[in-house]
């Protein structure tokens, strides 16, 4: 995957540069990768499929599609991202009842999107499932999103610690995934850009490899977002390799020597749209 640069003169007038570079790797152990990334436009996203017959590839494939559709558009709203994983989600589904070797198939998502809110460009930080988007500014890293898995429902309820997770019979089971009926609520969270800010946008082949601190280090290893991610997918292989690998960075450059007007809005309610 290459290099990406966006350009786009938001709403307010403030001028956002992104900067992205993608990358993934079947791992050591699968025979298929089946994660999907999409970087393209204000959009950027991993899906992870699962099911058998490489019907896992088909259903990332098919969520990573739906949303370039909207990576041409200009003043997206949140809903619109919502709107891309429900079409995915019945895509999914169509597909899935047309071909029974491919029933039960379905995937993850997790990314980031520019859209529009009162007025200016936000961020939207979206999720189904276990991949996951991380946060970093000020060299400091943030989880955004909360994993909808068995292991993080059990340790919310105080059932097992963090450590226990990470070698839990279910860590791989997830609670919401693209392609059930049901459609599954995405949890969506809208907030400003941060001149400067990174995320990190992975599989779980990547987050169950490496830990925050190395994801944080990996992340920030190289200027060029692309060969951060690339260092991020061979980080997680060297250190294991057990699942598919895909991780894409996106750097939103620190602005013109000033503090960045973009950065002078209230933060406002950064609390789940959905
Ligand atoms: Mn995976």
């Amino acid at each position: 995957m290459s290099d990406h640069v966006s350009d786009h003169l938001s709403t307010d007038g403030t001028h956002l540069r992104l900067r992205a570079g993608a990358a993934t790797d079947v791992g050591r152990v699968r025979a298929h990768n089946e994660d999907a990334a999409l970087a393209e436009g204000m959009v950027f996203a991993v899906a992870d499929g699962m099911g058998g017959h490489a019907a896992g590839e088909v259903a990332s494939g098919i969520t990573v599609e739906a949303l370039r559709e909207l990576a041409g558009r200009r003043g997206l709203r949140p809903d619109d991202v919502i709107g891309a994983l429900a079409t995915a989600n019945q895509r999914i589904l169509e597909r899935a009842a047309r071909q029974p070797d491919q029933r039960g198939m379905g995937t993850t998502a997790a990314g980031i999107a520019v859209v529009s809110a009162g007025g200016s460009d936000h961020w939207a930080v979206f999720n189904i499932g276990d991949s996951r988007v991380y946060r970093i500014v000020d060299d400091q890293i943030q989880l955004v999103t909360v994993d909808h898995s068995e292991v993080r429902e059990l340790i919310d309820a105080g059932v097992i610690t963090e450590a226990e997770a990470a070698v839990h019979p279910l860590r791989n089971v997830v609670t919401r995934s693209l392609g059930s009926r049901p459609m599954p609520t995405p949890d969506v969270w809208v907030f400003p850009p941060h001149p400067g800010e990174r995320f990190v946008i992975c599989s779980d082949g990547l987050s169950n490899e490496l830990s925050a601190a190395a994801i944080l280090d990996l992340a920030s290893s190289a200027d060029d977002p692309q060969q951060a991610a690339e260092a991020l997918v061979h980080g997680a292989v060297q250190a294991g390799g057990r699942d598919n690998v895909t991780a894409i960075v996106v750097a939103l450059d620190p602005g013109d020597g000033d503090d960045g007007d973009v950065d002078t809005a209230p933060r406002g309610a950064n609390g789940t749209v959905a």
